[in-house]
């Protein structure tokens, strides 16, 4: 199969590209599925993701005809989980690319970090946060929940007068079953998100999309590919969405930093004592960021 690129003197006129280097591997649909989950390459994913469905179509078939054959009743049952267990890895480990590609670090070995701040805005945390990433001239991704934007669309534009960049985190924020919408629910959850920011800056030029607990299904990449939108995930996080202790955050924050690392955190929750936390966390990480010469900058 030729993939084309566009020419990009003429960039209506596409142009062959060479074949890609998958369709050359022995075994090509296993070994791609499996080099999918270590490299982001879309040609790789995309074939995962045809492999994965397909395992999980064929499996309940080959179920049945173990039954007709008279096999034990668990080798049935073991084809249909195993099928389903693939599903599940794919969909619940937000690392994994196997349904498509998901950028984890930053393509860089220079001591340069991007920060990503999700489920604002937040009417006390977001103007605390913009302060610090202003003193320490850093800069900063938010990844906005649509219907806060709806409510405090101000703070959405400060945070982009701020040099600040912002990204989509779906409308509602279905943390608990995104994971497991359909087709359907997934466009409305990641265009309506997208639309309203849109609509708050309309000079925007959104690229970004984070899913809520990073976890999303197989009709995720071809809803983000149709919104123009890259999935983001991390490379480190101080779990800041559940644990409520300042210390235990940043000193798990410090230990994942390393060049082109993608740092998660939350603003929105309160430390043990009742005090804003996202405002805490950064103010430590930009001072730690600073004394180990490392940039907090924008991809
Ligand atoms: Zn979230």
């Amino acid at each position: 199969m030729t993939k084309y690129v566009r020419d990009p003197v003429q960039p209506r006129r596409a142009v062959p590209t060479a074949e890609p280097a998958v369709l050359k591997l022995p075994f090509w649909g296993l070994s791609a599925t499996i080099a999918a989950a270590f490299r982001n390459d879309a040609a790789l994913t995309l074939m995962a993701r045809r492999l994965i469905l397909w395992f999980n179509v064929i499996a309940p078939v080959a179920a049945i005809l173990l039954l007709q054959q008279g096999r034990p009743w668990w080798w049935a049952v073991l084809c249909v989980m195993a099928a389903h267990s693939v599903w599940l890895f794919a969909t619940l480990v937000p690392s994994c690319s196997w349904w498509g590609p998901v950028m984890l670090r930053l393509p860089t070995t220079e001591k340069k970090v991007w920060i990503t701040i999700d489920d604002g805005p937040h009417p006390q945390d977001t103007p605390a946060l913009l302060a610090l990433l202003a003193a320490h001239r850093a800069k900063a991704a938010f990844f906005i929940i649509g219907e806060r934007a709806e409510r405090y669309p101000q703070l959405v534009r400060d945070i982009l007068d701020g040099g600040h960049e912002v990204g989509d985190h779906t409308y509602h924020h279905p943390a608990h079953w995104f994971w497991f919408l359909g087709r359907g629910g997934m466009y409305r959850e990641i265009t309506k998100g997208a639309g309203i920011l849109r609509r708050i800056a309309p000079e925007l030029k959104l690229r970004w999309f984070r899913a809520p607990a990073g976890m999303r299904n197989h009709h995720a990449h071809p809803v983000l590919d149709e919104a123009g939108l890259r999935l983001v995930g991390w490379s480190v996080r101080g779990r800041d969405g559940v644990v409520q202790d300042k210390s235990r955050i940043v000193t798990r924050l410090k230990r994942g930093i390393r060049p082109g690392a993608i740092i998660l955190m939350h603003e929105g929750r309160a430390d043990l004592s009742g005090e804003r936390l996202a405002p805490q966390v950064l103010g430590e990480l930009l001072e730690f960021l600073k004394s180990e010469g490392y940039e907090a900058v924008l991809p």
